[in-house]
This record gives structure tokens, sequence and C-alpha cells, in this order.
């Protein structure tokens, strides 16, 4: 089959990388000279952790499985670094205590750290007031720029992926795909089935079924340190207690109202602006760090210095860095759907939408792909 696939963010990636393996004839559109969305933006965290129980935990294991192979055969970095849920307050302890009790019977893999066992695992844990941990093995980190950068290349080699950059899609409608480009032979494609992972852009193509959708738009503000001395590692992607009212697999603890009312009553400002914050560690030794949650007619253009302080100000309680020094200040959007992992629209017997991801999308996309070609080959 010819499959056209519009946009060279990571759910056009995966798309591209499980059709082509199938055998099929695929060509990616993506609108920008390389993908500059929210897949060169995140933090690289491959986290199953975060996933609902289920099968939404077990689709996000499989993608960690798919994303270790690509890499290898890539040659792209993916360290299986697993991650750490940082205890320093007694609430948050008492959440991940809950959840561990839990977790067998879920069906995740992890365990209580003691505080010197933190340490043995990262050297960046604030040994200040810290109460414990919770291990995951599970968790994979790359390097979101380099990987989208390469990744093209790749799937055009091993599987004559065709890649065309600077192409706007103006439409998709019957079996052909209108592009924003005049020559006559580049404006049209044909094709058997179409793919849309146009991310964040609701407006440009069927905005009809993002509206009915109810997607939400957010805005996120990150921040990344200078490369770390002498091959310093942080051994694990770090979270906070924070970080523990964001994702739904802490949704069953019954400890998760108390520590939410707290964060409430003790630093409103942290809610305002959606924070809670990860860290993790790049192959060249830079320390990812964020984040913030600003939704839909929140969003402004600029971004606000009073939230890279407070995130900086929550890292500093619960981490210890060697360089502190921030070298570059972004903002990345994504759109969330509410009721499932992924938004997956069909608005014709040829034609799917997958998008709204929201921050799962590194962590899903490579799974949720295998998922759909299954069924369509
Ligand atoms: C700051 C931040 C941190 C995050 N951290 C993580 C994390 O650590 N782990 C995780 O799992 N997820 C994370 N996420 C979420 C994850 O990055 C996204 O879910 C995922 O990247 C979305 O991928 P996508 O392919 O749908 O969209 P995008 O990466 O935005 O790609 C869409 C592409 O489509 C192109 N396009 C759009 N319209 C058209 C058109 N009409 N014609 C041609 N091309 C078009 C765009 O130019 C773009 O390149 C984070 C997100 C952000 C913003």
């Amino acid at each position: 089959m010819n499959i056209a696939i519009v946009g060279a963010g990571i759910f056009g990636l995966a798309h591209a990388w499980a059709a082509a393996k199938r055998g099929h004839r695929v060509t990616v559109l993506e609108r920008s000279a390389r993908a500059s969305g929210a897949s060169i933006r995140n933090f690289g965290m491959v986290w199953p952790i975060g996933q609902p129980a289920g099968q939404w935990h077990e689709v996000a294991l499989r993608s960690r499985q798919a994303w270790l192979e690509v890499a290898e055969q890539a040659g792209i970095w993916a360290q299986p670094c697993g991650s750490i849920h940082l205890a320093h307050r007694p609430d948050e302890w008492q959440v991940l205590q809950e959840f561990a009790g839990m977790a067998p019977a879920l069906g995740f893999e992890c365990e209580l750290l003691g505080p010197q066992q933190v340490q043995a695992r990262t050297p960046a844990a604030n040994p200040q007031g810290l109460l414990g941990g919770l291990y995951s093995p599970s968790e994979v980190c790359v390097n979101p720029p380099a990987t989208i950068r390469v990744l093209p290349g790749w799937l055009h080699e091993k599987y004559g992926v065709d890649f065309r950059f600077n192409t706007a899609v103006t439409s998709v409608s019957g079996q052909h795909v209108t592009t924003a480009d005049s020559s006559a032979s580049q404006g049209s494609l044909p094709f058997d089935r179409c793919l849309v992972c146009s991310g964040s852009d609701l407006k440009t193509l069927f905005p009809e079924v993002y509206q009915a959708a109810g997607l939400r738009l957010c805005k996120l503000q990150m921040l990344r340190t200078a490369t770390h001395p002498n091959g310093w590692r942080i051994g694990t992607h770090l979270a906070s207690g924070l970080t523990l009212g964001h994702y739904s697999c802490f949704e069953h603890c019954p400890s998760l109202t108390t520590l939410r009312a707290r964060i409430a009553a003790e630093t409103p400002e942290l809610d305002q602006y959606g924070i809670h914050v990860m860290a993790s560690q790049n192959d060249a030794g830079q320390v990812i760090l964020g984040d913030s949650h600003e939704y839909d007619s929140e969003i402004e253009p600029f971004d606000k210095q009073i939230i890279d302080e407070l995130i900086l100000r929550e890292l500093r309680r619960i981490i210890d860095l060697p360089e502190w020094s921030i070298e570059q200040r972004w903002h990345g959007y994504y759109c969330k759907y509410s009721k499932g992992p992924v938004l997956a629209a069909e608005p014709s017997d040829t034609v799917s939408i997958r998008t709204g991801a929201g921050g799962s999308g590194m962590t899903m996309s490579f799974g949720l792909a295998e998922r759909d070609w299954e069924q369509w080959s």
C-alpha cells in the first residue's frame, strides 16, 4: 500500500517505521525544514511508570522495547536508566508506600528504597530530609533533538521511506493529500492510507474533529544545564513528590488527596502554573529540567521568568546538581486528549488521525503505532 504520513514528529516517525517494516511504501510530509515540535522539546523520558495500569501500561512497555530496538539499529543513544520518585515529605513517602503495595497486582515492577539506597543509585538526590524513593527499572532516556534528526535518514536508508520536508499539507480528501507546494508534480500525493500526526496544530487539517474531541492545548517551560564536568551522571530519571499528582498511575493511592491538599495550601503558586519537577540527563551530560503546564486561554506567547524560578526552587529542594548554570530555556506545546492515551479518530475509511498524547507521546508512540499496524496490515 502507499502510505502518506503528515508530520515528522515522533508519532509520524513511529508510524512510518511500523508501516515500512511491514513492506508498505511510505511518504512523510513535514511542513518544517526539520521537525521542531514537541518531539524535540521534551525530557526524553520513556516513562512507562506514569501510565495507567493495564493495557496502556503494557503498550508503554512494548513501546520501550521498540525504542531500544530502533535505537540499536539506527545507532541512536537510548539508555535504560530507570527512574526514582523522591520523597522528602511524609505524605509523599506515604503515597509511594501505598503504590509499592499495590504495584505487583497492577503489573508494575518497582521497589521502595531507603535514603542510602537512593543515594547509591543517584548522586543527585538531596540528602537533606530525604525519606526514600520509589525505584522503577522500566524507564529509558533518549536525546530528543538528536533522535528526531537522525531517524528520518535511517528510515530512508533501511526502508526507503521518502521524506518531504518544507512541505505543508493543506488538505486531505478522498485519497489525495494536497500540499502548499506550487509545482504540479509535488502538490498532490495519492495514497491508500493516510495518517495525520500533526501534533498540536489543531487548525489546519480536520479542525472539526479536534474541536469535537475536546483536545486541550498545553504550554510547558523547560530548562537545560551546561554539560556536567568529569563525566558526572545522574544515574536515573528523577521525579519529585509533586509529580505524584500528575500521572494517573498514582490515582488509586488513598493518601494522594492529602498530598494534593497540602501542596494547594502550602504552595498555591505551583498549582497556578501546573508545576511539578523532573530531571533527566542526556548523552552530552546536560540535565534537562522542567516543567510547567498552562492550558488554552492561559497560554501567552511570552515565557514567564517566575515559572523558571519556581521550577529551579523546587528542584533545588530535592536534588543537588554539581552544575546549575542554565544554558538553554525553551517552551513546548502539546495537545491532550482526556479519554485515552491518544486521540484515534478515523475521518474516513482510509484516513486516521493520531494526536493528543499529552505528556506521554515519547513513551507511547512506538507501542501505539505497532498496535495500529497490526490491525491495518
Ligand atoms: C516540554 C515537553 C516535555 C515533554 N516530555 C515528555 C517526556 O519526557 N516523555 C514523553 O513521553 N512525552 C513527553 N512530552 C510529550 C511528547 O513530547 C509529545 O506527546 C510528542 O512529542 C507529540 O508528538 P507528535 O508527533 O504528535 O507531535 P509533534 O512532535 O509536534 O510533531 C508534529 C509534526 O507535524 C508537523 N505538522 C503539523 N501540521 C502539518 C501540516 N499541515 N503539514 C505538514 N506537517 C505538519 C509539525 O511541523 C510537527 O513537526 C513532552 C512534551 C513537551 C512539550
